[in-house]
Parts: C-alpha cells; sequence; structure tokens
C-alpha cells in the first residue's frame, strides 16, 4: 500500500466530555425531536417522503406569511438558498440594488455580480438600518429590477427595521425584494405577502434551530412570473427552481434530498407551529430585552442603538485590553458556552436565535460572560447583573407566562 492506514481518533476523543452550549452566531441548539429526526434515513421519494414534503410546504406558508405556493427546499447551507434567490432572478444585465449593511448582505451583492447583474450598492454605516429615504433617492435613479437586503445581519448584530417600507418603495417602482431572513425568521415578525417581499430566504441553524445543511427559500407569485419569462436558464442545475419543482411539487427526482435533514426541518418547523409565531416572537422579544439590559448592567456597551439593534442576536463592544478570540476562547474553555466573535467591528455576539433563546440558556450565558470577563481583568458586577436578568424576566412573566 502506498498510502499507510491513518491512525484515527473516535469522535468521543475529540468532542468535548460534556457538550458546550451553543450561544453563538449558529449553528444553535436542537431541540430533542429534531435531533431524532436527523437520526432516520427514509426513500427520497415515494409516499412517505411526499407526506412530509406536503407538511413542510403547509408549515412554510405559515411561518413565511405566505399564499405563494413557490416554496423550495434546498440542500445546502444559507448560502445556497440566497444564491438560489439571486442566480434565479438575475442574469446578465438585470439591475441589482443590493444595501450592504455588512458581511452577509454584501454576499448577496457579490453572488448577483456573479450571477451578471448591473450591480449597485447602497453601503450603511455600521450598525445602522438602512434608510428609506436614501434607498429612494437610488431607486429612482437606477430604477432596479431587483433589490436584496438582509432583515438581520448577523455578522454585526444590525436590524434592518425600515424593511416594510423600503419593500413597499421597491413595489412602486415594479423592483422585486429579496430579504434574506436567515438569523431573522420566526424570531421577529416578517410577513411576506403583507409587506411585499418577492424572495425570502432562510437556513436551517439559525432561527429555526434545525440543523445546518438544510434551507429553504420561498419566492412570490411575482418573482416565480420572472423566472417563468427567462430565455435561457439559470446556470446552476442543481439550484434551478423549475427543476426544484420536480421533488418540491411533483413528488419526482431533482437530486437525492437531504432526507435527514429535511425530517429535521419538518420537526423544527412543527415546533414552530406548536408554539405559534405570536409566542416565538414574544419569546425572543422578551428574553433579548432582558439580556440587552443584564449586559448593560455588567457595565459592557452594546454595538448597535436601540432602533436598530437585532433581537435574535446581540454585539457588545469589548475594552480594548480584550480581543473577541481571547474572550471566546476562554468562556468556551473554562465555562463551556460558546458565543461568537465578529468577521469586522470589535465585539462578541451572543446568540437568542430559537433554542438559544431560553431563560435557563440566558442565565448560562450571562454568568459565563460575566465571570469571563472578571477572570481576564476587566472588573464586571455579574450579581448585579444576574438580578437584572431575573428581574426583567418576572416582571414579562405576567404577558408571557410559558416563556
Ligand atoms: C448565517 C447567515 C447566512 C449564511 O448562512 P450559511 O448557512 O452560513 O451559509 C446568511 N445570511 C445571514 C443573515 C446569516 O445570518
Amino acid at each position: 500500500m502506498s498510502v499507510a492506514l491513518p491512525s484515527i481518533k473516535q469522535l468521543h476523543q475529540i468532542l468535548p466530555d460534556e457538550p458546550l452550549l451553543m450561544m453563538g452566531a449558529g449553528p444553535v441548539p436542537i431541540p430533542e425531536p429534531v435531533a431524532a429526526a436527523n437520526g432516520i434515513v427514509i426513500n427520497h421519494l415515494g409516499d412517505t417522503m411526499a407526506c412530509i414534503v406536503e407538511q413542510v410546504k403547509q408549515m412554510g406558508a405559515y411561518i413565511f406569511q405566505t399564499q405563494s405556493p413557490w416554496l423550495l427546499g434546498v440542500a445546502g447551507p444559507g448560502s445556497a438558498a440566497m444564491e438560489m434567490a439571486v442566480v434565479n432572478l438575475v442574469w446578465p444585465g438585470t439591475k441589482v440594488l443590493n444595501i450592504c449593511n455588512g458581511f452577509f448582505s454584501q454576499r448577496l451583492s457579490e453572488m448577483s455580480e456573479r450571477a451578471g447583474g448591473t450591480v449597485e450598492r447602497l453601503v450603511v454605516e455600521d450598525g445602522k438600518s438602512a434608510d428609506p429615504n436614501d434607498v429612494r433617492k437610488i431607486i429612482e435613479k437606477f430604477r432596479p429590477q431587483v433589490l436584496t437586503l438582509v432583515q438581520g445581519e448577523t455578522s454585526n448584530t444590525t436590524f434592518n427595521c425600515h424593511l416594510p417600507e423600503i419593500a413597499k418603495t421597491a413595489k412602486e417602482f415594479g423592483c422585486l425584494v429579496v430579504v434574506d431572513a436567515v438569523c431573522t425568521l420566526s424570531t421577529m415578525p416578517l410577513p411576506m405577502d403583507e409587506w411585499g417581499i418577492d424572495a425570502v430566504i432562510t437556513g436551517g441553524q439559525k432561527g429555526l434551530s434545525s440543523i445546518p445543511g438544510v434551507s429553504l427559500v420561498a419566492f412570490s407569485e411575482t418573482a416565480w412570473e420572472r423566472i417563468q419569462s427567462r430565455k435561457a436558464p439559470c446556470n446552476h442545475w442543481t439550484l434551478d427552481a423549475n427543476l426544484a419543482t420536480n421533488f418540491w411539487h411533483r413528488a419526482s427526482y431533482h437530486y437525492t434530498a437531504p432526507v435527514s435533514g429535511l425530517l429535521a426541518l419538518h420537526e423544527a418547523m412543527r415546533l414552530v407551529c406548536d408554539e405559534t409565531l405570536e409566542k416565538r416572537f414574544l419569546r425572543h422579544k422578551v428574553c433579548s430585552d432582558a439580556l440587552q439590559g443584564a449586559i448593560e448592567s455588567l457595565g459592557l456597551d452594546l454595538y448597535v442603538e436601540p432602533e436598530a439593534r437585532l433581537n435574535s442576536v446581540v454585539g457588545l463592544s469589548l475594552p480594548p485590553s480584550l480581543s473577541a478570540q481571547q474572550v471566546c476562547a476562554h468562556i468556551s474553555e473554562n465555562y463551556r458556552v460558546e458565543i461568537a466573535g465578529s468577521f469586522g467591528p470589535p465585539i462578541v455576539r451572543i446568540g437568542q436565535m430559537g433554542e438559544q433563546c431560553r431563560v435557563h440558556n440566558l442565565f448560562r450565558a450571562l454568568h459565563a460572560l460575566g465571570s469571563t470577563f472578571n477572570d481576564l481583568g476587566v472588573a464586571v458586577d455579574v450579581p448585579l447583573a444576574m438580578a437584572e436578568l431575573e428581574n426583567r424576566i418576572q416582571s414579562s412573566k405576567k404577558q408571557t407566562p410559558d416563556l
């Protein structure tokens, strides 16, 4: 043998003895039914799978709040769903306005360019929501056919709070609106039809609390008409929305569906439906407000102003003496809590997406965060912050008894 047999450790020798609490910017902890479903393999075609696909579509209609039948899944990360939205709606010469608030919205812009679009960018100051007046001015001048934006820019924890108005303006000019809701779907309102959105993108491992690797995109009827009007098919065979209807609408073969991941997603969506969107939004709002207040009680600064602050992931500014890497490594090694650094600003990010956003997880994360700062020589008042978290949650409990 020219290649020697490698010496391989077993997984349990590599993984931590005790699972880490995943409080970063995704993936997030998964509920037990999701984990169990992820361990099952069934035929990717046939009646059982057809029934599962049908239910995923029905639950999708509720979670995306759309009557449009064009919900499609994709075997791939949130980025594959982003690419599926972009490459089906953008082709050489398509005028695209990308609203760029950070890393992920910039990615949508790169994808638009690669698809051959004629791209114009509105680069928004870090930590600010895009201003609807700025967007209107560019739309009036540039007359884009497609506009992309993120609802929540996970990378710097910014919320595009003026999304409804921006979508309305785009509609006025006959421009399609593509929204990346990977971190926000099911954590805050995004009524697709009511706000006139033409494509909503999501991934599994964030707001929905499923596993990474299976994602969804919903197209409006108007977006679907544009896709049907194409002269040349989209360059990506796997991401072609028309081909995807073979599996998603005709119970037949496009490519072998990620069966286990799809079952997991089914369970994650079922849990969202069991909870109801109203209660889930409220849970995120209450828990995030409480955590934000508690972090401020530690004496730390939140990165984004309240108006444009996400309640699915919160960013806190670091004192100059600490690096994100140092904080994330210390909290992981000593408290078994994972949080995230960022791809740009000097912040660390704590996620509150789906399963992260449970009271017991917030207490553990806050305690671990405060203790980490103390350990690393930045004195903070952990008992005060823990009390603040408890007080805020108690005072919200009246509204949300089953928090
Ligand atoms: C995580 C994320 C993505 C990318 O998802 P991947 O699964 O990493 O490809 C895109 N957009 C937003 C807003 C995200 O939070």
